[in-house]
């Protein structure tokens, strides 16, 4: 089974994806590994990629299509996979229906408040960058790292105010991708509004969405 999850930052998807990976027996696939791997690997992709994101720029579809494609391909995912991270584009769900089109598309929605609410309690450590969560992933000493006493910081990224224009950014790219897969059969949209205490809630939408596809 292949599956395409989509989520908003925040939404749980890698979360998610790891459960579900775990229970189905596929593997998670996010484009960010596939990408560090293309470039630890440093064949011809792997090295067109690497000089394109030094250079700060954006890796063109046609190449980031390339690099998936080639990752889909390997062993390990010949009977499926859980796909985080794209496509992200019209153009790339285009290419991945020739090359590997989706049995499921698993849409992840929550609303603003349960993002802002999630995002904004992340702690990161200034030493060893690990993530806490002041409700849900605490440390042991309030503002200090279990494992390297480093303090814990609250990241930029995750001020209310800019995390409400990074979904701003994500809803204004992904509409025409939702838009595109929304009439399939194969589209699901899954209601993450849950503490992440409840996270089986979710799990067992995307199990039930599933069952419905081959
Ligand atoms: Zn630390």
């Amino acid at each position: 089974m292949r599956i395409v999850l989509l989520g908003a930052p925040g939404v749980g998807k890698g979360t998610i994806a790891s459960l579900l990976s775990k229970k189905y027996g596929l593997p998670h696939i996010s484009t960010g590994d596939i990408f560090k791997g293309a470039i630890r690997k440093g064949d011809e992709l792997g090295l067109r990629v690497k000089s394109i994101v030094e250079s700060g720029n954006l890796v063109p579809d046609e190449l980031v299509n390339q690099v998936v494609r080639k990752r889909l391909l390997q062993e390990d995912a010949s009977k499926g996979f859980f796909l985080d991270g794209y496509p992200r584009t019209v153009e790339q769900a285009n290419a991945m229906d020739k090359f590997s089109k989706p049995d499921a598309i698993l849409n992840l929605n929550a609303d603003r408040k349960t993002i802002i609410k999630r995002l904004s309690g992340r702690r990161v450590c200034t030493g060893c960058g690990a993530i806490y969560h002041i409700r849900y992933s605490q440390p042991k000493k309030e503002g200090i790292c279990d494992s390297c006493k480093g303090k814990l910081i609250k990241r930029k990224d995750d001020d209310e105010s800019v995390i409400a224009n990074r979904l701003d950014v994500y809803e204004n790219q992904t509409k025409p991708l939702i838009e595109f897969y929304n009439k399939r059969k194969s589209y699901f949209e899954i209601d993450s509004n849950y503490e992440m205490e409840d996270i089986d809630r979710i799990t067992k939408q995307c199990e039930d969405a599933l069952s419905k596809v081959k």
